[in-house]
């Protein structure tokens, strides 16, 4: 057997920051590397806001994982979606687009395959209220948002005017308060010259929360901060309450007392909740590990699945501690699992448990406000805003999109000129996905040799 034959295979089941960190860790350690993801990129969700509100391009947030591999001689990426294991045979099952069967060999497995949008139980509101997750939703919501704007200046209809005018947002933690925010301050200055028929600035934006106030995990003073800060730019803010029903032209809320109220809205966001993605609950199922509400996979503190050291699961998907669903968490479990492999490969039995260092969070408000919470230091305002300015910076993904970012900023920031506006007037939404199987005739390509048999690889 040659070198590469006797080597151990680490199989990477996502490539976002808890799979690309495992990587990486496992660049010079004598293991073939085969990260499986269902998109080609790595994504910095954090900035997608950004992306759908026309400051920053998709390509400015999103980097190939093939480019990011490219140094990685130990290294494979494929294109596919992982449906299950085969714990006795120690199998990674896949589908690659256009629906053709693929099977991935492994001595150990990290899963890292993040968490989807969740609808409490109303996966029905997708159609009307996109999520923020993907970079398919960014461009559907920069499509919506600006598209809202040219159907209110030639609606003829006041009342189909300013439904176009209002858009409502569910959910007002960071990812919805950052929405709402950035969706007035385009109302008020990036468009405010540019139509003869409306006022731009007239855009209502509602914010519907069924808690005590806006981005709660910051505390009470942070959150009052930022309640008055989003006051200040205009934005609507309803807490307790509850949304009960989307469709086409609005939502329905029940607030606290009972009563159910119903606003006329153009566009309905959605940045409430997450669940565990399809491939959580089949890997539960195989190795029989318990999952939380939201049906991530809950570990031991070595972030392995009971009874299976080989099966890491990191990032957002592994529940463990009540760790939080961020960046760092899911860095620090990706780097963690890398390292453990390499120990483990080096005939070193590592004990360590899995520590989260809490490095604190960031939300950006509007230009030139933000907060930032670090265990006891708490700030708002400006000096926040650089702070938030340097983490992001920092994070940003390769060179390329750090100075891209910096270069788009500059503009956006100084003159409220987003260049990054542009959107198609196909429904991008209804675009099926490349993993849905179509009839033979409109999937395109008769399938390869292999059929549906499954083919194997790395293994
Ligand atoms: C809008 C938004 C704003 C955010 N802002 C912040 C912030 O300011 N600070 C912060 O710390 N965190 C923030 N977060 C959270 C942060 O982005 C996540 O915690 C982090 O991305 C988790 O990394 P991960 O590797 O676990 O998952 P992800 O980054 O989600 O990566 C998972 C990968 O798995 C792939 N995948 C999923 N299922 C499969 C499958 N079946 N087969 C193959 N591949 C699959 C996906 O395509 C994806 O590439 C934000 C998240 C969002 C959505």
């Amino acid at each position: 057997m040659n070198e590469q034959g006797s080597q151990r295979r680490v199989v990477i089941v996502g490539g976002g920051f808890a799979g690309l960190f495992a990587a990486r860790v496992l660049r010079r350690a004598p293991v073939r590397v085969t990260l499986i993801d269902r998109r080609p990129h790595h994504l910095f969700q954090p900035l997608l806001y950004q992306c759908s509100t026309g400051i920053l391009s998709e390509g400015k947030i999103a980097v190939p994982l093939r480019d990011l591999l490219r140094k990685h001689k130990n290294a494979d990426f494929v294109l596919a979606e992982v449906t299950g294991i085969d714990t006795d045979g120690r199998r990674v099952l896949a589908t690659r687009p256009l629906g053709d069967q693929l099977e991935f060999g492994y001595d150990y497995l990290i899963v890292a395959a993040g968490v989807q949008q969740s609808y409490f139980g109303h996966d029905e509101f997708a159609q009307w209220a996109p999520g923020m997750k993907t970079i398919e939703h960014a461009l559907i919501i920069r499509r919506r948002v600006f598209g809202a704007f040219e159907l209110a200046d030639t609606a003829v209809d006041p009342a189909e005017r300013s439904r176009w005018l209002t858009f409502a947002l569910v959910g007002a933690g960071p990812t919805g308060v950052e929405l709402a925010g950035q969706i007035r301050e385009v109302a008020t200055k990036t468009l405010r010259a540019e139509y003869r028929h409306i006022k731009p600035e007239d855009a209502r934006v509602l914010l519907f929360d069924g808690g005590d106030a806006p981005l709660a995990p910051f505390g009470p003073e942070l959150s009052a901060k930022a309640a008055r800060t989003l006051d200040k730019l205009g934005v609507e803010q309803h807490m307790h309450s509850i949304v009960t029903d989307i469709d086409a032209t609005g939502l329905s809320v029940r607030a606290q007392d009972g009563t159910v109220t119903r606003h006329e809205a153009g566009t309905v966001l959605w940045t409430a909740g997450v669940a565990a993605p399809p491939v959580a609950a089949a890997i539960a199922a195989a190795t029989g590990a318990k999952q939380d509400r939201a049906g991530r996979i809950m570990v031991g503190d070595d972030c392995t699945i009971p009874d299976h050291p080989e099966i890491f699961v990191t990032g957002d998907v592994m529940s463990l501690n009540k760790f939080p669903g961020v960046c760092e968490v899911a860095m620090q479990a990706g780097i963690y699992a890398g390292k453990r492999i390499k120990h483990e490969v080096a005939g070193k039995m590592p004990t360590k448990p899995f520590r989260y260092h809490d490095l604190g969070s960031a939300a950006y408000l509007s230009r030139g406000r933000a907060v930032v919470s670090v265990g006891r230091v708490h700030l708002s305002g400006f000096l926040a805003w650089v702070i938030w300015l340097f983490i992001h910076i920092s994070f940003l993904t390769g060179f390329r999109n750090r100075l891209g970012a910096l270069v788009s900023w500059w503009p956006a920031f100084v003159r409220d000129v987003r260049r990054e506006r542009t959107y198609t007037t196909e429904q991008v939404g209804l675009v099926h996905s490349a993993y849905d199987v179509l009839p033979p005739s409109a999937a395109g390509p008769a399938p390869s040799a292999t059929g549906t048999e499954p083919s194997s690889r790395a293994g």
